[in-house]
This record gives C-alpha cells, structure tokens and sequence, in this order.
C-alpha cells in the first residue's frame, strides 16, 4: 500500500496543523535554492509567481511562446469557492462534499478538504490581483450553478474566466521575472527527468526553436504540464496538450494513477465529420439556464422550433428532478449517450440532443418588464429584453457556437454531444503534492489528486490555483528544509549527460525511421481506439481488444512514422511525434486500468456493472483504491494501491433524483 502522508488529527485541522508544523527555509537560504516548474498554465505559473515571491530562484518552462497561451486560457464557465456568498446554504464541508460525492468516492478525503479550505482564499488571490469577476449590479460578485451541486458557488468572468486567471497569474509570474527571482523559458519542452541519488534534480529541455537540448538543475522539480485527454485524438483541449512531461516522469519512477479516469463533458459541439481535429465546449455554465431535450418520438422529423412542449422529453429534468439539468457531467454524459443509443438524438448524425434556452429567455423577459415597471408589452418585446439578457450572460459562447455552426442559438437550441473534456487521472502524488520520486511534484491537472472518478464543474480552475498559489509553497519548502545544505548540481554531472544522450538518440531515432505514415495519422487511429473501447463506455472485450489494437500501433508507429524537416531547426512534425509516441504508450496503460477496475464509479462506466437504472455501479468493497501503475518497461506495469478511507463521509451509491 502506499504511504500518501495524510497528517493526522481531525480532518478540519490538518491543513492548519500542517501549516503550523512544517519545516521553512530562512529567506538566506530560500535565495539558493532553484526551483523548475515545468508548465505555466494556472497551476504552474501560480506556483512560479509564489515560489518567487518567497524568494526561491525559479526557472519556469513552458512549450507555447508565452504563458498566456497555456490551455488554461480556455477556461470558460468559472471556479468554485466556498464563500457563501449567496447565503444559500454553502460551506467548506458543503463543497467537499459535493467534490467527494461528485467524484464517486474516490478521491481522497484530506486532500479534497484541504482543496474546500482554500478555495475562498483563490477568490481573494485573484479579486486583489484585479481579476474582473462578474459583479452584481450593486458591486458584489456575483455567482452561478455548475453540476451536482445545489447552491451558487461558481465565480466567473463571462464565458472567460480562464482567461483572467491566468491573466492574473501571468502578472504575479512576471512581476518576478522582472524582479529576478523567475527566469522564464518559454518555446521549451521538458524531454526528461535527471535523478541524481534516486532524486527529482534537473531536466532535460528542448529549445523547440533550435532544437537544441538544454540541461537545467533543481533541487526541486514541479510538473505543472496540464492534463492528456488529446490521448483520443479529438477533445475540447487545447491543440497543443499532451502528457509528455508526466509520462516522462512516469518512466523515470513517478507512478500514474487512474489513467483510465476521463471526464467526457455532456455539453460539446457535435462531431461534424472525419476532417475535424478538434472539439469545442459549450460551457457547462450554459446549464443553468439551458434545457436539454430529446422529441419524444421515435423518428421524427419537424424542426425542434415545431415540435410542442407535450411531445420534448426534458430527460435530465425527467430522471433527476433534484438536479435536473445541471446533474454532474458524468450522469449528464450518460443520459445523452443512452437518448441517443436509443435512436431519439437530433441532427444529421442523430449523435446530438438540444440545449435549448427559450424557456429562459421568457423567463428572463418577463423579470425586465416587472424590473422595469412596464405595462402593455408586446410578447415581441419581452423575447428581446430575454435575449438581451441571456447575451449578457453567455453572449461570447453564443457566438462561438453561431460562427461554427451556423445556426443562431438566439432563435432555435443549440445541438450538442458529450466530447472528452478533462483528464482525472495523473502523476500519482501523496498530500503533500509530491510523487514517488522525491523531490519531484505534480500540480493542476497533471496531477490525479482531488476529483475522483468525476470532476465537478468549475473545480479544474480552483485545484490548480489551491496547488500553485496556497499548497506547494509550503509543501516543497518542508522538503526544501531538508536540501539547504546541498548546493546546486552542476549540469556537467555524468547524470544530466545521460540524459541528455538519451533524449538525443531517442530522436534521432524518430527522425530516422523515416517510413511513409503522418505523426497525425497515428493520432488519429489512436484516438479512435481509445474512443470506442475506452471512451463513455467501457468492457472487458472491448479493452483486451484496444490493448492488442493499441501495442500493435506501437509497433508500426516505431517502423513507418514519416517525420519531415530537421533535428536542428524548428520542427512542430518533430514535437508531436514525440508526443504521440507518449500517447500511444499511455493509452495502453488506460485500456488495462480500465480493464483491471472491474466496477463502474463516475465517468468510468464498465458496462458489465450497471445498476437497474443504467448508472454506475461500483464495487466499494473491492475497488476503495486509487490505482497507481509503476512502469516496469515496454507493456510491462505493476499495480501499487492507496486504499481510500473515509472518515467523515459515509460512501453510498450516487443519488441525484
Ligand atoms: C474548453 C475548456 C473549458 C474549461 N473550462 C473550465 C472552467 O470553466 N472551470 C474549470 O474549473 N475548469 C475548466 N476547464 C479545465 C481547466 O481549464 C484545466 O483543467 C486547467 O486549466 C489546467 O490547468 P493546468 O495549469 O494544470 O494546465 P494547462 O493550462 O494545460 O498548462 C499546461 C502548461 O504546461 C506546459 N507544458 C506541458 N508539457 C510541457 C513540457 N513537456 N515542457 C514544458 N512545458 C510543458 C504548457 O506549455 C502549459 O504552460 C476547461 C477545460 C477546457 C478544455
């Protein structure tokens, strides 16, 4: 079993005892210590800019030529906080609750906790740095709804908010750049992890301008790469997000934990065809308002405009009336996919169902008229104060969806589909954040740490900001503690040259083989693997088959892989190869996860365990455990379990209705 270091005590008072007890390191000293971050999205660059602010010497990288460009800038629909502001019943206990819950048990409790404390905090963080939240108009902030929650704790910044964070986060990172104490890399990719004595001490990165390899020490290293559902080829993340900073880790001995672990968001622009290489969200925020619906008969053909009220069927609203529409996105995933299988989806592909703001509008209209005190108005006229209002609140997601697919979502539903969204799964860390190989540490989404089987909404934003602005500053200061008397390695170290020969050959031998296939061809056919038999749905046939599908892709990835332009110079070709060869490998890993976790829990839905109802069914007194994998080499992974204990909440089977 694995030791991940819960301090003991009451689960209230662990983070404050921890924070009170833990060992610091004098600012003298905290001035020779070098830090790497690797990735500077929301988790790392909050981590840069408070790791510099305590004086650490900070080296942060990331691949984009900015940090602004982290994925992190998608962000749409707001983080949560558990600030009450609404009076409506909210609390810490309240949100870790809801994270516990949503996240099928299994996610570990101290953490989550830790996660609820903080997270009022992060809104202050980011008030003082001039984050435009949306306010009410008398000055407040304001707040909305995301999935398997009751109360209004989500803040936001129009359909934006990852925007501003990190905008936030990009000010604090480089006032200390300025300052001196961060040196930034940016157009850099991590290729390895230098271990000197079985520790975290440097990397290997790749100028991916030059292609030149740069070796750089820490004394500590944190990877902050963001998260791998690109693994399916097609996702609503970025183009450019990838797993090969933590599936380097994971080879030089940092366990992965929960592969399988994917969160597939109900609410995306349909597939349109075989050219597409991307997916876009339409924000989970749009639930709140939105209602979703199939017609309630089999093969119909009227416009959805035509078909009345009697013959919609609201099917959230029908099998949850709790939670309706806005039930977590696993639940919300499945009962579209199941609408769909059963032949009632919408569209040319009858892969998509409708979210449909009408009701809204009018709803919204007719609060104008009354706030308004206005009398004899036209039923015209309170349709464009709704719309007004309904575009002040997602009018740029609006947009987006207008300008890709064509239609005015103003005037008919929008379509949408479930799409793979957010990655549970990650580098396996303990409370303090760091992985099985001391001295190196996981953060945001490249950590497994705090959702379980199903991340919340407007959670992914709030766990990277608690990691990189509230958690790790003390974290890798207690271990910190321990290395004032080791002063920094020089990279002329035999270690950081083995390395740095191995990544050397490791292109060398990409680039030499020369064969007939496109890096994106193998993408693909990857994805659509891990679609079909590691998707929304999983079994056992399915994932042996995708285990066999996927070592043989391997293969031939490794003989036909067509890779054009230099070694020296910049080369993207060359940038994803190396990315896709990672994808292959974790996609393997995923399919046997998925094939070993004989239960259903939260978006790993194995259907062969299902309740009566179509819902997960999971297997509490088999499968309590977080799954973390050591890699052993080629196909070759050892299972390692933390069993999850659960002192404050009592596990019960997922219940929104
Ligand atoms: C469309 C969309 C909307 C979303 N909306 C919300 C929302 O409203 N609320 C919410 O809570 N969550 C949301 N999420 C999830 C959330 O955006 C992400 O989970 C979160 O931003 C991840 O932050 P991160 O800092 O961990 O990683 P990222 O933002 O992905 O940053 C990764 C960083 O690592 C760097 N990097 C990666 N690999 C390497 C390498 N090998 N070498 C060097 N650098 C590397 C990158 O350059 C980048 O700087 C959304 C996700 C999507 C896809």
């Amino acid at each position: 079993m694995l030791d991940s270091k819960i301090p003991s005590g009451k689960l209230d008072d662990k983070w404050v005892d921890y924070k009170g007890h833990c060992k610091l390191v004098n600012p003298a000293n905290k001035r020779k210590m070098e830090i790497i971050i690797v990735g500077t999205g929301l988790a790392g660059a909050s981590a840069a800019a408070a790791m510099g602010e305590l004086g650490y010497k900070v080296k942060a990288f990331c691949f984009q030529d900015s940090p602004r460009r982290a994925h992190s800038i998608a962000a749409q629909g707001g983080i949560n906080a558990a600030k009450n502001y609404q009076n409506d019943g909210d609390s810490v206990f309240r949100l870790f609750y809801d994270t516990i819950k949503g996240g099928d048990y299994r996610a570990r409790e101290a953490n989550v906790h830790r996660l609820a404390e903080v997270s009022a905090n992060i809104i202050d963080q980011c008030v003082a740095q001039g984050v435009p939240f949306a306010r009410e108009y008398g000055g407040l902030l304001s707040n909305r709804s995301f999935g398997g929650t009751q109360v209004q704790r989500t803040f936001y910044a129009a359909g934006q908010t990852g925007q501003q964070l990190l905008i936030g986060a990009y000010q604090a990172l480089e006032r200390q750049v300025a300052l001196g104490n961060v040196t930034m890399h940016t157009r850099h990719e991590m290729l390895d992890i230098v271990k000197i004595d079985g520790k975290a001490s440097g990397i290997i990165a790749r100028n991916l301008i030059t292609g030149e390899l740069e070796k750089h020490f820490g004394h500590a290293v944190l990877i902050c790469s963001g998260g791998y559902g690109n693994v399916y080829y097609l996702s609503t993340n970025a183009m450019g997000s990838n797993v090969t900073a933590a599936w380097k880790a994971h080879k030089q001995g940092a366990y992965f934990a929960n592969p399988c672990f994917t969160q597939i968001h109900p609410t995306c622009i349909p597939v349109s065809g075989d050219h597409q290489s991307k997916l876009t969200l339409m924000s989970e925020s749009l639930r709140n308002d939105g209602r979703i619906w199939v017609p309630k008969n089999l093969g119909e053909t009227r416009k959805s405009i035509d078909i009345p009220e009697e013959e919609r069927d609201y099917f959230l609203e029908r099998r949850y009336p709790a939670f309706g529409n806005l039930v977590p996105r696993d639940v919300a995933s499945r009962a579209a996919k199941e609408r769909c299988d059963a032949n009632y989806g919408v569209g040319t592909s009858k892969q998509a169902v409708y979210l449909d703001f009408a009701a809204a509008i009018q709803r919204y209209g007719k609060i104008e008229v009354s706030k308004q005190g206005l009398t004899n108005v036209s039923a015209d006229e309170i349709t464009a104060m709704g719309k007004e209002v309904v575009k002040e609140k997602y009018g740029n997601l609006f947009d987006m969806y207008a300008k890709i697919t064509g239609e005015n979502p103003y005037e008919v539903p929008m379509r949408i589909y479930p799409a793979v969204h957010y990655t549970m799964g990650g580098l396996w860390v303990d409370y303090e954040l760091q992985t099985t190989v001391p001295g190196l540490y996981a953060l945001g989404e490249a950590n497994f740490s705090d959702h379980g089987a199903n991340r919340l909404g407007a959670s992914a934003l709030m766990q990277g900001l608690a990691d990189g602005y509230f958690v790790a500053p003390y974290t890798v200061g207690n271990n910190l503690a321990d290395e004032i008397y080791n002063a920094a390695i020089p990279t002329t170290h035999p270690a950081f040259e083995e390395a740095a020969k191995k990544v050397a050959d490791r292109i060398a031998s990409l680039k030499n083989i020369n064969g007939k296939q496109s890096v994106e061809s193998f993408h693909k056919r990857l994805g659509k693997i891990i679609w079909d038999k590691c998707g929304m749905a999983r079994n056992k046939e399915g994932l042996t088959q995708a285990i066999k599908e996927v070592q043989a892709l391997k293969k031939e990835f490794w003989s036909d892989v067509r890779i054009p332009g230099d070694i020296n110079e910049y080369n993207p070709e060359l940038d994803k190869a190396n990315r896709v060869a990672d994808f292959i490998e974790l996609g393997e890993l995923m399919c046997i996860d998925a094939l070993t976790r004989e239960e259903s829990c939260g978006g790993h839905f194995r259907e062969e365990y299902q309740t009566p109802e179509g819902e997960a069914l999971r297997d509490d007194e088999n499968f309590m455990f977080v799954s973390a994998w050591e890699n052993k080499g080629d196909h070759d992974w050892t299972l390692h379990k933390e069993e999850l204990k659960y002192e404050m909440i009592k596990p019960s089977q997922r219940n929104y209705k």
